[in-house]
């Protein structure tokens, strides 16, 4: 190749962990134990933002030898992963819980909290009240810690508002965000987060039929807001089973993808729901059914797994090893939100290695190519392949694993973070010696 420029080269990487090499839109358990990993290997990243070349280091040399590279970073030693995909998290909210950790410390459980009026009720209050750009400053410094961390796509719901005005709020703030941060954003209205006081849930699953969504559908036609996914809580004493698919059926019939909370609390046949419905996946599944997971395996419906929820809330762990035995696409989300705070894929990549009893290799598989698949984006994001949106990281470590190894390290660790070929966060408290 003569002549041509180029946006980034990243050469020789101890290891270059590309997850797959196939095109594979996700990747079930015996994909996952070989996951795809060359030595002494570099990348190449156009002008388009997009991935050009992965291979060896030599031939990629060879091959590139007449372009002009606007950055060539020497990655001699190190290695490079996929940008991390966070596939759950509400990060939209004014009013920290720290006081309510404590209570949970004491003993207290989650509905006891919720209850008391506690728990969402409390952040909803305080989501209500905040005017947009406070709610937008304190996004933007969670998406910022989220990126830091290796996350380059992350999932974004609503949730907090509950009422129209405050929804379309957060929805708006997310939209504000995707415009201006590096970071990918896939934008979920979660109006159904909880039933707000003084309603009953079908009182509310009408209000979301008949004005939320409706809302939402003319403000995409403007161009004002875009969102992707539509997500229930669903779950005894807010919303049930049948409340939860005529919400979901309104979301889909306006173009969403179905991405919902279920099987959390009590087993309310979720996944046998978001199967039947075609949902692209649901997410925490603690009290699953065993037909649930042979439905969702078949409708390659993916399950997307929180390891820190079960771990705050002192929950049983979702049933990882069974769920990719029986061939159902495993996902991983940090499930950010003021109960479980918590930006980092790498510390829910360990729980889920250490609670879930998953490997290293199905963790960041999770962790990348399947949480894209949850949210339909594995054909642009996920792995290093030719193609794909160059969101990369580069890690000060010639083993990938250490990523996973070094509990809550990542700030020792992650050195750059790159999307779109472009270095969006560079980690200047690296010592090299
Ligand atoms: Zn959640």
């Amino acid at each position: 190749m003569a002549g041509g420029e180029c946006k980034l080269l990243l050469e020789g990487a101890q290891q270059l962990v590309l997850v797959c090499a196939k095109g594979e839109k996700y990747l079930l358990e015996a994909g996952m134990q070989h996951l795809a990993v060359l030595e002494n290997a570099s990348v190449v990243i156009g002008k388009d933002g997009y991935i050009k070349a992965v291979g060896d280091a030599d031939a990629i040399r060879k091959q590139f030898s007449g372009v002009f590279f606007e950055r060539i970073i020497d990655c001699s030693g190190k290695c490079i992963l996929p940008g991390l995909v966070d596939a759950h998290t509400h990060p939209v909210w004014a009013g920290d819980r720290v006081h309510e950790f404590a209570l949970k410390l004491a003993g207290a459980s989650y509905m006891d909290i919720h209850q008391a009026g506690g728990g969402i009720h409390f952040t909803v209050e305080h989501t209500q009240k905040a005017l947009e750009d406070e709610l937008l400053k304190s996004f933007k410094c969670r998406l910022l810690r989220m990126l830091r961390a290796g996350t380059t796509l992350v999932e974004c719901k609503s949730g907090y508002g509950l009422n129209l005005e405050t929804e379309i709020k957060m929805l708006r703030v997310i939209e504000r965000a995707r415009q201006d941060m590096a970071i990918s954003i896939s934008s979920t209205y979660c109006g159904a987060h909880s039933v707000p006081k003084g309603k009953t849930a079908i009182e509310a699953a009408d209000d979301i039929i008949q004005r939320h969504l409706p809302k939402l559908k003319e403000l995409d036609l403007n161009g004002e807001i875009h969102v992707d996914n539509i997500d229930v809580f669903c779950e005894k004493g807010v919303f049930d089973l049948n409340s939860t698919r005529r919400i979901l059926q309104a979301g889909k019939d306006i173009g969403l993808q179905i991405n919902f909370h279920g099987d959390e609390l009590h087993p309310m046949k979720c996944a046998e729901l978001g199967a039947e419905m075609g949902a692209r996946a649901v997410s925490h599944l603690e009290e699953i059914s065993d037909e649930g997971i042979t439905a969702l395996a078949r409708a390659r419906c993916a399950a997307v797994l929180l390891p820190t929820t079960a771990y705050i809330l002192r929950l049983k762990q979702p049933q990882a090893r069974k769920m990719l035995k029986e061939g159902v696409i495993v996902a991983l989300g940090s499930d950010f939100n003021p109960n479980a705070y918590c930006c980092s894929m790498l510390m829910v990549m360990h729980l889920a290695c250490v609670n879930m009893k998953m490997s290293m290799k199905e963790a960041l598989a999770a962790a990348t190519i399947n949480a894209a698949y949850a949210l339909g984006k594995s054909d642009s994001h996920g792995s290093i392949e030719t193609g794909k949106q160059g969101d990369l990281i580069i890690i000060n470590s010639p083993r990938w694993e250490h990523l996973i190894y070094q509990f809550g390290g990542h700030q020792e660790l992650i050195e750059c973070v790159i999307v779109k070929g472009k270095i969006v966060y560079k980690n200047d408290s690296i010592l090299d010696f």
